[in-house]
């Protein structure tokens, strides 16, 4: 599900929150880390960065992707997964494969998209088997069978539903194409926190999004109780059934950089990394690292990333890491991710950037993204210096002037 497959949860290295301004900085920083993603979660997923830096791994995961299934109960208009045959959609990854797709990866979170994972019908030995190695697991939703299928799942530090809500209910009901969801995944948000679950809410931003509304979305969603939400541009699928839904280039960083700015009288939990948001705001050029959130679907795995389709797959995650040509894609250098801001390109990015700037990522991390000035300028794409192709307007043509008197 393109909200689902947009919406990979990351874990909150430093959680931004916006009431960073004030006179209590450190302490709201530390705050921070006790809040929202649990210590422990934060704590393997920082000693699994420092064992792949101390052994000088240039290309390591940090969530897998794992798409079981492409079948969904829902059409959105923004979706780029449910636009194949019934053949395709009726095809399941069996629980033995997605075991085998977790110890290969062996990334420290897994995010189970779709489709809609609900409706498969081993997902609960799927959760039970992820959870029994003690990988964070993010079974992302929309919801709607949730209050059915919910007795079949146990509550776990290692489990978290990723329930998926674009806005209140008017923005959410037209984005998902059907009215009554939004108070469905709200009912089933409520239930799954009643009985002791980790709830995140994930949404993706679309034309049309006000800073006002969506702040409006987020101090809703963090009275709801839930520990944080993602959020992200939606990515322009090109399988998307209407591609004029989605916010491309300026349009992106401006629309975050007004909702960052309401946010500093917020306390709003967002879960990604202080440097991705800033990135978000414009105020970070990064390349995307896409082996950083590899996919595993019923194709295999997929190249480069889960937002591409039809760049081929590979039979093993080994070989994926060994045969894509890397090189080929990010803004800069392939046109179909030109508008690409997701966070399966760029948080694995951002993390990596923390690493190496740990200072500037704290400064971040404690005053929020720059919301004024002037945004870093944007690298110039490198596949416009390509030699372009022959055309036609490059053959010389002879012209010969027609003397209409001319007798035939
Ligand atoms: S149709 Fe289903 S899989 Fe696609 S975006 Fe909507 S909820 Fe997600
Ligand atoms: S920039 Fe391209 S390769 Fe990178 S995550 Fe986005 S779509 Fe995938």
């Amino acid at each position: 599900m393109l909200f689902y497959y947009d919406t990979v949860v990351y874990p909150q290295i430093y959680q931004f929150q916006s009431d960073h301004i004030d006179g209590l900085l450190f302490l709201n920083f530390l705050e921070d880390l006790r809040m929202g993603v649990p210590l422990r979660q934060q704590l393997t997923v920082g000693s699994y960065l420092i064992r792949q830096k101390l052994r000088g791994v240039k290309k390591y995961p940090l969530v897998l992707m794992l798409e079981p299934l492409f079948r969904c109960n829902l059409a959105c208009a923004g979706c780029g997964k449910i636009d194949y045959s019934d053949e395709i959609l009726d095809k399941r990854l069996s629980f033995e494969e997605c075991m085998q797709a977790v110890d290969e990866c062996n990334a420290p979170m897994v995010s189970i998209p779709g489709g809609e994972p609900l409706i498969h019908k081993e997902m609960p030995q799927i959760i039970a088997g992820i959870v029994a190695r003690r990988k964070y697991v993010y079974l992302c939703t929309n919801a709607l069978l949730l209050k059915k299928r919910i007795k079949d799942y146990t509550p776990s530090p290692y489990l978290t539903f990723s329930i998926h809500l674009d806005g209140m209910q008017e923005k959410h009901d037209a984005s998902v194409c059907q009215e009554g969801v939004f108070e469905r995944a709200v009912e089933a948000i409520k239930l799954a926190l009643e009985k002791g679950f980790r709830v995140t809410v994930n949404c993706t931003l679309f034309q049309g999004e006000k800073p006002r509304e969506v702040a409006e979305f987020l101090d809703y969603a963090m009275a709801l109780g839930v520990e944080g939400v993602t959020i992200a541009p939606g990515f322009s699928y090109e399988r998307a059934p209407q591609q004029d839904v989605f916010i491309k280039g300026k349009d992106v960083k401006n629309l975050f950089r007004g909702i960052f700015k309401i946010g500093k009288s917020r306390k709003w939990k967002l879960n990604h990394s202080s440097l991705y948001l800033d990135f978000l705001a414009g105020n970070q050029n990064y390349e995307c690292t896409p082996w950083g959130n590899p996919t595993r679907n019923i194709f295999g795995w997929q190249k480069p990333c889960y937002l591409l389709a039809d760049e081929g797959n590979a039979s093993s995650f080994q070989e994926l890491l060994d045969t894509t040509p890397w090189e080929k894609y990010g803004t800069v250098n392939n046109p179909k991710c030109a508008s690409c801001m997701a966070h399966c390109g760029y948080e694995a990015t951002a993390v990596e950037d923390m690493l190496k700037h740990p200072l500037k990522a704290l400064l971040t991390s404690i005053r929020g993204p720059k919301t004024e000035g002037e945004m870093v300028p944007e690298l110039k794409p490198r596949y416009i210096n390509e030699k372009p192709l022959p055309t036609f307007s490059g053959i010389p043509i002879r012209v010969e002037m027609i003397d209409k008197n001319a007798s035939a």
